[in-house]
């Protein structure tokens, strides 16, 4: 194996042939070069490890020779041999960047000594240049990591604070600044049970305070606002604990919406217990035969019975329609789009005995060329079933249901309107709400559970529509549906 590969760049043969006998023997591979011209076309080749050039050449000198290597940034060692050495030389030539000095007359000894020296340090030299580069990159590791976790921890909208071992904050977020109403810097080496003064943080300054290596968890409260905390300890590479960080995330919503479900959950059970009360007081007086043996007294009683069983299968029904449009969310199921007209018709149908019953008029205006309305059939059905159904049901006996399709940029409008009961200005921002029913004396024996406008409500949502409500008490009402018309006809 070759030591290395060497260029003498000598005008003169003994010098050249020397070196070269010289390092051959010591196993290395040596070329010559005469002229700078030569060694500049040598140079061009497979690569050298060390260059050994003469201060005097016959077409340039040494130190332009030496300033082209340097300024072609070879990753060669450079040694001058001359004959001419004076200390001016042996500046200008370090300037330049030379490695190191031979005067001429040299030993063999001396060659490859040199030789030697310049081989290992061009090994050093070339370690050196790995190591740095080495680490300029897990510098600019660490720098990208840092700026990641620090942007990270910046936009998150929990507060983070954390707490070294003796107790001191050494990094609180823009989150926890707002939480504080702080300048977040401001809060940097204060002790966290100052900055934590507040009562409701009682809790969370215990949990940083002590020293076991427990996860902690609590809520809190900081005035209508409830948060999640949770102080966790970090560790050292050993494993000793060396502070801990606390993150605190506002569950208001989350709360305000398990409320509202609780409740709903309420309204429920009782809607379910009334009328199951009901029956079951009716079927006791019949079982007691408190009045008489004969079914014909109790008839009117039965009867009663089962209007409230069909409000109960219909609850039933309608709590199955909102938790269906819940679970299915906005998740796009496929459906074909609708057409209009003989739905409408065909809930108008539906109604005819009440229609008759009551002796209501029914007027229909739909356009027969209408487009399809972007919106499956069953949730246009159900839409129409509850909308005629209240209009008819809150309507006075002898009064008017009005069912209009119009367009309308790009959308469809349909109206029912009626002319009953009405319903009260302050009720209207409450209509759609689950379980909603107006009290007043017109239409409190009216059966119902008040989901129906709610479940309307969601799928006009789902559908990306929009429903309005005008209502004049004692005059009747208005409910308006705009739903997207299909793109294809
Ligand atoms: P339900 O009719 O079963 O009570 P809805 O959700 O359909 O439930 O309606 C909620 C409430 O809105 C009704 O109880 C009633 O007070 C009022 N309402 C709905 N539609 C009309 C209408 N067309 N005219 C008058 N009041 C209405």
């Amino acid at each position: 194996m070759i030591k290395g590969r060497v260029l003498v760049v000598d005008d003169e043969y003994g010098i050249r042939s020397g070196v070269d006998q010289i390092l051959e023997l010591e196993g290395y591979e040596v070329e010559e070069a005469e002229t700078g011209e030569e060694a500049l076309r040598a140079l061009e080749g497979p690569p050298f490890d060390i260059v050994l050039i003469d201060y005097r050449l016959p077409d340039t000198d040494g130190l332009t020779l030496l300033h082209t290597i340097r300024k072609r940034k070879m990753d060669i060692m450079t040694c001058m041999i001359t004959a001419y050495a004076n200390i001016e030389t042996a500046i200008a030539a370090t300037r330049q960047g030379i490695d190191f000095f031979l005067p001429k007359p040299f030993s063999p000894e001396d060659l490859i000594g040199v030789t030697e020296t310049l081989l290992r340090h061009k090994a050093l030299h070339r370690e050196a240049e790995e190591l740095k580069k080495a680490h300029e990159a897990s510098l600019l590791a660490l720098a990208s990591e840092k700026s990641q976790t620090h942007s990270l921890v910046t936009s998150l909208r929990d507060a983070v604070l954390v707490v070294n071992r003796n107790g001191e904050v050494v990094l609180a977020n823009p989150a926890m600044g707002k939480l504080l109403r702080k300048e977040e810097a401001g809060l940097l080496r204060k002790p966290a049970g100052e900055v934590l003064e507040a009562e409701p943080f009682a809790p969370v300054r215990a949990a940083l305070g002590q020293v076991t290596d427990e996860n902690a968890v609590m809520e809190i409260e900081l005035g209508d606002q409830q948060f999640m905390v949770s102080v966790t300890p970090f560790h050292s590479e050993k494993g000793e604990v060396l502070g801990h960080i606390a993150t605190i995330s506002d569950i208001s919503e989350v709360r305000r919406l398990a409320l509202e479900k609780s409740r709903f959950i309420r309204t429920m059970i009782h809607e379910f217990r009334s009328p199951m009360g009901a029956v079951k007081s009716i079927l006791e007086v019949a079982l007691d035969k408190s009045m008489g043996d004969g079914l014909e007294p109790y008839l009117p009683l039965l009867d009663r019975a089962e209007k409230r069983l069909d409000g109960l299968v219909e609850l039933i029904g309608n709590l199955l329609s909102l938790s269906r449009i819940e679970i299915e969310g906005k998740k796009k199921v496929a459906f074909e789009p609708v057409e209009a007209p003989p739905v409408v018709k065909e809930v108008i149908e539906l109604y005819r005995e009440k229609v008759q019953a009551r002796n209501l008029r029914v007027e229909v205006s739909l356009d027969p060329g209408m487009p399809r309305i972007n919106v499956p059939a069953e949730d246009l059905r159900t839409m129409m079933v509850n909308l005629i159904g209240n209009a008819i049901k809150y309507n006075r006996d002898g009064g008017t249901v009005g069912v209009h399709a119009s367009r309308l940029d790009g959308k469809v409008r349909l109206d029912v309107a009626d002319t009953g009961w009405g319903i009260q200005a302050q009720n209207l921002p409450h209509i759609f709400d689950e379980f909603f029913r107006e009290k007043k004396k017109e239409t409190r024996d009216i059966e119902g559970n008040g989901l129906g406008l709610a479940i309307v409500k969601r799928l006009v949502d789902r559908a990306a529509g929009k429903i309005e409500v005008q209502s004049t008490e004692g005059a009747g009402s208005t409910f308006s549906v705009f739903l997207p018309l299909s793109q294809s006809r």
